[in-house]
């Protein structure tokens, strides 16, 4: 696999975070071109980052309303004076055997200070202060002379930030740990799956080899500490599978405005709509039976029989 650049987001996937787990299979499936779906989330989160770019670059971040007030407020005093050319920024890092790439939102330098800041949506396991590091380990190369990094994630949904401050040996230090994690990216040549609760939002589940080594159709002996850890870890892919069926079903339930579904002559699966959830029940009244009759001619399937 040629590998001619990494990113905080393949290098995160390949050897996780301080709270999700790495995987070197989804690592080598991204890296072999097979790109993730981008999700509505992603989707938005862009648009709000080029909302963001627009005020930031015209000096005017109080403005934009997109970020909310007291973030609008935060931007415009912490990065007071910031200049187009340090919003939205890109970095290209020689690391010995490969580059580094990334993307900063807004930086400014403060005398031995340097600021950073990276716009999210909402806070979660994903938001990694890697992240951050990594922007600082670019600007410490750049510029040996910084001793202290002031950086925040900036939150839309909840409208605030948090705030990290590093000193330069621990962005020296997370600089030889990305080192070390590079070297063993490229010294690997088997790139095993690692299951874990990565697996729930994981876009290379349904190639997954680790997915497919479970069997459904037998419950398997448990006699050991080992079988448990072995099975544990297979279970993970297997979860985030039905958990993906299920949330087809309930997609289509609620895209066709079906609420309930016949599955015997008594029973039905139902949608509660307002927190979107499957569940069973039983067919109790005539108009209950009616609508599962409805739906079953609708698809071609025999009628519940009248009692
Ligand atoms: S489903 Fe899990 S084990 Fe499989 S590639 Fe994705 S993260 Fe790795």
């Amino acid at each position: 696999m040629e590998i001619d650049h990494l990113s905080f987001s393949s290098v995160s996937l390949y050897a996780g975070t301080d709270t999700i787990p790495g995987c070197p299979h989804a690592f080598k499936m991204k890296m072999e071109g097979n790109k993730q779906p981008t999700s509505s989330i992603m989707q938005a989160g862009k648009g709000a980052h080029s909302d963001f770019e627009q005020w930031a670059k015209a000096g005017m971040l109080g403005e934009c309303e997109s970020i909310g007030k007291r973030l609008a407020n935060f931007f415009r005093t912490v990065f007071k004076g910031v200049r187009s050319e340090d919003v939205e920024t890109e970095f290209d890092m020689d690391m010995w055997t490969t580059r580094y790439v990334g993307r900063k939102d807004i930086r400014i330098k403060r005398g031995e200070i340097m600021v950073i800041a990276d716009l999210k949506g909402w806070p979660s396991d994903w938001c990694s202060p890697d992240q951050l590091k990594d922007y600082c380990m670019d600007e410490m190369t750049n510029d040996p002379a910084l001793e202290l990094f002031q950086c925040y994630f900036a939150y839309r949904g909840p409208d605030y930030y948090s705030s990290y401050t590093w000193t330069k040996e621990e962005i020296e230090e997370h600089f030889n740990e990305r080192s070390s994690v590079i070297e063993r990216i490229m010294s690997d040549t088997e790139f095993e799956p690692v299951p874990s609760n990565r697996c729930k939002r994981c876009g290379y589940l349904s190639d997954c080899p680790a997915a497919v080594k479970f069997s459904l159709t037998t419950v398997p002996q448990v006699t050991s500490v080992a079988d448990c850890i072995e099975l544990s870890r297979q279970l993970f892919p297997v979860k985030a599978k039905v958990d993906e069926i299920e949330d087809a079903i309930k997609q289509f339930m609620l895209e066709n405005c079906i609420d309930e579904l016949p599955i015997t002559d008594t029973d039905r699966y139902y949608l509660k709509v307002v927190s979107p959830s499957i569940s069973t029940g039983k067919i109790k009244t005539k108009e209950q039976k009616d609508k599962a009759n409805r739906i079953l001619s609708l698809v071609g399937m025999k009628e519940i029989e009248a009692k």
